[in-house]
């Protein structure tokens, strides 16, 4: 599998995003974020994106260079409408916004609506943690077709609405990141082991009769099965309480069908940021959550396991070994990527030059 650093890989997806329209800042931002998700170990979020993304361009279903604008902004509350651009940018803003307002009012409950989509959830309760706040994201994505069937549905209804809450380093303790969707695996996931022909873990899926089933078959071909959330009813309960949040509160929507669009993924989001120093002494409750940390790390690690970790701690491991050794690309994604950017007038020399790598498992970098 080819690896490539991720200076060169950012650098490649910066020009794909210029040459697609993007002003430089837009650019940077997106790969900023994408090689990020990389970085994080969750590749299912991060450049191979882009191929989506620039299909959202081409179908003017998203808009290079459009910036959020601020729909209501009264005491902590803030509704801010992304109006279909980058998510990578609009929810940036939208986040410096929420952070803003968190410093002069203790808190913001900020409803982002209609941004193309925005990746990895867990960037941007990083950045609310890194500014010393505490976040709670509960997101909804309306795409071209539902694949999560409600708990005890036949058919998918929504889809795998993710779910964040990012607490900020305190007393020596590194932020604790919980980020994942609520669906028992990833459609990215079901898609490789298709391709692959292997079968899905159990529980993962059920089939157009609404039995489970482990053949991702089910998700390529009419009549379709579902993906189920993940903990039975309560991931479920999670991901309609996503829809409801971040879609209705925000006037973006929820996963209705009359909503559906062919290329493009919109995804609205309510984020909480609360300042932790507004509770009380601050140092108190910092040595109050690292002693936590602490104790529970400490439980001896079942067989098999290497250690106990927290949230957050599996992505600083992959984006420290990643950084190190370079990100790997699986040949698809790097035939996809090499596709998308011969359409934007990126030749496949280029490419490899930007890249460093002709794909062949040699890196140059
Ligand atoms: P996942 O199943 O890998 O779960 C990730 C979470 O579990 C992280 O908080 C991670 O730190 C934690 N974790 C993993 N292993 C751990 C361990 N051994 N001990 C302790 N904690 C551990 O993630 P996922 O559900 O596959 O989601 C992947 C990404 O996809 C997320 O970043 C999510 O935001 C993103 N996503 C985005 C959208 C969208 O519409 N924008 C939709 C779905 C998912």
């Amino acid at each position: 599998m080819p690896q490539v650093t991720a200076e060169r890989l950012a650098e490649l997806i910066k020009t794909m995003c210029r040459r697609s329209g993007s002003a430089e800042r837009e650019a940077q931002l997106v790969a900023d974020h994408l090689v990020a998700a990389n970085l994080s170990g969750h590749d299912s979020h991060g450049v191979g994106m882009m191929p989506a993304y620039i299909a959202a361009v081409r179908e003017d279903r998203l808009r290079p260079n459009t910036v959020a604008t601020v729909a209501l902004d009264s005491g902590p509350f803030l509704v801010v409408d992304g109006n279909g651009g980058y998510g990578q940018v609009v929810a940036h803003e939208a986040i410096e916004r929420a952070i803003a307002k968190a410093r002069v009012e203790g808190l913001c409950l900020m409803a982002l609506r209609n941004a193309h989509h925005i990746g990895r959830i867990g960037h941007w309760g990083e950045l609310c943690a890194a500014a010393g706040f505490i976040s709670i994201h509960y997101v909804n994505a309306i795409s071209h077709r539902a694949v999560v069937a409600p708990h005890g549905g036949a058919d998918a209804r929504f889809v795998t609405n993710p779910y964040c809450t990012a607490i900020p380093a305190m007393d020596g303790e590194p932020p604790v990141i919980l980020d994942f969707a609520t669906s028992l695996i990833a459609m990215g996931k079901v898609r490789v082991a298709h391709n692959k022909g292997e079968a899905v873990p159990e529980g993962a899926l059920i089939d157009a009769d609404g039995r489970p089933t482990r053949d991702p078959g089910v998700m390529f071909a009419e009549p379709r099965g579902a993906l189920r959330s993940m903990g039975q009813q309560k991931g479920y309960g999670l991901a309609l309480v996503c829809d409801i949040l971040a879609g209705a509160l925000s006037g973006g929507g929820t996963f209705l069908p009359e909503r559906l669009a062919r290329n493009t993924i919109i995804n609205n989001m309510l984020a909480i940021v609360l300042d932790p120093a507004r509770f009380g002494e601050i140092g108190a409750i910092g040595a109050e959550m690292a002693a936590f940390q602490h104790w529970v790390r400490a439980s001896p690690p079942a067989p098999g396991v290497e250690r106990v970790m927290l949230p957050g701690e599996p992505e600083r491991r992959s984006r420290a070994e990643r950084l190190a050794r370079g990100v790997p690309v699986d040949a698809r994604t790097w035939e996809e990527l090499v596709a998308t950017a011969a359409g934007i007038g990126i030749g496949r020399a280029e490419f490899e030059r930007i890249a460093g790598h002709g794909g062949s498992g040699a890196a140059h970098a």
